[in-house]
Order: C-alpha cells, then sequence, then structure tokens
C-alpha cells in the first residue's frame, strides 16, 4: 500500500468545469448512477464544487461563482470538460517540494485549503504536457 514518499498514491479524483451545476449534477447522477455527496463553496478559488464518489476515485464538478474565478476564465477559453486531474499524495508539502527541485513551475508553492476537507496545489500545465495536475492530501486520515 505505502509508496515511496513522495510520490502520488492513486487518482483522487477528476475535476470538470461546468456552467451549470444543478445540470450537470444531473447529468452525472444519471451517468454515474449515484447522487453528488457533497456540495462545496471554496471562496478562495471562487468556486462551487460538487463531488461524487465512485469506489476510490471522485469526480468534482467546478463551476464559477464570480466572473473573476479560475474556472470562469477556464469555460470562457475552453468551453464545458475536464479541468485538471488530481493525485491523493501523503505529504503534500514534501511533495511540492520534490517536484520543485526537479524544475516543475507551481501554481501554489505552498498548499492551500481545498475543497473536501483536503490540503491541495496545483503544478502548471505548461510543465505537465498541458494536463492540469493537483496534488492532494486529506486534512484528516480515512476519507
Ligand atoms: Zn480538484
Amino acid at each position: 500500500m505505502s509508496s515511496l514518499p513522495p510520490g502520488a498514491e492513486k487518482i483522487d479524483h477528476i475535476g470538470i468545469a461546468v456552467k451549470d451545476l444543478d445540470a450537470a449534477e444531473k447529468t452525472y447522477t444519471q451517468l454515474l448512477g449515484v447522487p453528488p455527496y457533497k456540495r462545496e463553496t471554496v471562496a478562495s478559488q471562487q468556486v462551487v464544487t460538487s463531488f461524487f464518489k465512485i469506489g476510490e476515485s471522485k469526480i468534482e464538478l467546478l463551476s464559477p461563482t464570480a466572473p473573476e474565478s479560475p474556472i470562469a476564465k477556464f469555460l470562457e477559453k475552453k468551453g464545458e470538460g475536464i479541468h485538471h486531474l488530481a493525485f491523493g499524495v501523503k505529504d503534500i508539502v514534501a511533495s511540492l517540494a520534490k517536484l520543485k527541485a526537479q524544475g516543475f513551475r507551481l501554481i501554489h508553492e505552498t498548499p492551500i485549503q481545498g475543497a473536501d476537507q483536503k490540503l491541495i496545489a496545483f503544478v502548471h500545465p505548461k510543465d505537465t504536457t498541458g494536463a492540469l495536475i493537483e496534488l492532494c492530501e486529506p486534512l484528516q486520515q480515512g476519507l
């Protein structure tokens, strides 16, 4: 179960940017056969999120709460679709330090409080072949 620290342990979730959270929740409830288990606003990111759990993995729907939200900008540029891929890590501070030492540009040099009781940080997509990568570490183990 344990891997070499500070590596990624699993795909924790996939983030999908949506314009209409109510409509997207209905779509994903039909698609996955389960309703979302929580809806949460993340003030620091100006988003409202909705989470679905499928086995070990989650789907995070993200919708902007303000025009200057990063998700609003993403929707403007690219439209709805996959926004980021999140890897679960055990020690996010150590993981960020390792990535930085390897030359990855970090959007967050230190982790911030994200949705779903997690510390999160993003790695710049220019250094990850275009995919926005999030690292996340649960604030409480066992979620
Ligand atoms: Zn996420």
